[in-house]
């Protein structure tokens, strides 16, 4: 039989992009599974997403990620969306079915995967989210559609706080509401599942909190957080101290990239080797490793 040496080209168009390690768990579990696939990390400015996209279709590619500024631009390029991204409003991920090119959001779906198997369901929960940007966005929409009952979005800036409550309760079943954030915010009585998805804590600024009374938290609480490096923010550890179990991001971010991969191969991913490749990467706790199985 003649050897095959092509490859099957993936990749994230993003700017900027230096810092994303998404291809450090896709390759590694590309490896595993002895696929000729890579994962290419790209720096595409906004004005130049149209020229790169043809680009990526004229050579082939098997999928793309999309992340800031391209994940609302993309969308008029493409032969279509999930159901998901319609609702979400943006695209993450890019696969192909057939010749024709669609766009998926993984993040949420990712982020409510890793919820489940550290053995939190939202059905029926009542979630409180804190910021309103993309990040939320998704996540927002996703526990909606698996069954959160009710959803307080926590946000500084009016305008977007009120149109993502206002996006969840206008296109799902769950109900939906803005909760002003100025000063320290108090997380709503009765809450089952906080999400911490602000970019408060990203890495150089592990050791920052986000503006919240943390007495306000409780050991009935679930306290995610989608900041993934450092995998324990300080806002975990403070909640852990008063009770609550808690979800790193790392486990959201491992179950997109699984989600990805599955797009794009048809393969079922290898989730653990994804997880050890960025744990090693950002040298992680063994202790963060119980919230991905
Ligand atoms: P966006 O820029 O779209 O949104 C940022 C949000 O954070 C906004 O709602 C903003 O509020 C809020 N915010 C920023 N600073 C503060 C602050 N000091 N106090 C209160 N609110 C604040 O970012 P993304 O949603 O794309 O990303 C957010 C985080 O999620 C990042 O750290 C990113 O790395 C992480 N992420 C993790 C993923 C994972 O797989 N684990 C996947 C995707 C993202 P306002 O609206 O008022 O400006």
């Amino acid at each position: 039989m003649e050897k095959n040496y092509r490859a099957e080209l993936t990749g994230v168009f993003g700017d900027p992009v230096d810092g994303n390690p998404t291809g450090v768990m896709e390759e590694a579990a590309y490896r595993a599974l002895g696929l000729n696939y890579r994962y290419l990390t790209m720096r595409v400015a906004a004005g130049d997403l149209a020229a790169a996209f043809a680009g990526a279709k004229a050579v082939g590619m098997a999928g793309l990620n999309l992340t800031m500024p391209h994940k609302q631009t993309i969308v008029p390029l493409l032969d279509g969306l999930t159901d998901a991204a319609e609702r979400i409003g943006a695209v993450n991920t890019v696969f192909r079915d057939g010749s024709r090119w669609i766009g998926e959001n993984t993040d949420g779906k990712g982020f409510v995967r890793a919820l489940k198997l550290a053995g939190t369901d939202p059905a029926g929960a009542r979630v409180t989210i804190l910021g309103a940007g993309g990040a939320a966005r998704a996540i927002g929409v996703e526990c909606a559609l698996a069954g959160a009952a009710a959803i307080t979005v926590v946000n500084r800036s009016e305008a977007h706080g009120r149109a993502l409550a206002e996006q969840i309760a206008g296109r799902t079943p769950a109900s939906a509401v803005w909760q002003p954030w100025d000063g320290l915010a108090v997380i709503p009585a009765g809450t089952d599942i906080l999400i911490q998805a602000t970019s408060v804590g990203l890495h150089p600024h592990g050791e920052e909190l986000p503006d919240v009374q943390l007495d306000t938290i409780t050991p009935e609480m679930v306290v995610c957080d989608v900041v993934f490096n450092p995998v324990r923010p300080r806002f975990l550890q403070e909640a852990a101290a008063r009770g609550a179990k808690t979800v790193t991001g790392i486990g959201m971010l491992v179950q997109q990239g699984a989600l990805n991969f599955e797009l794009w191969t048809g393969r079922r991913a290898p989730a653990d080797v994804m997880y050890d490749a960025l744990a090693r990467e950002f040298g992680a706790q063994e202790d963060a490793r119980g919230d991905h199985h």
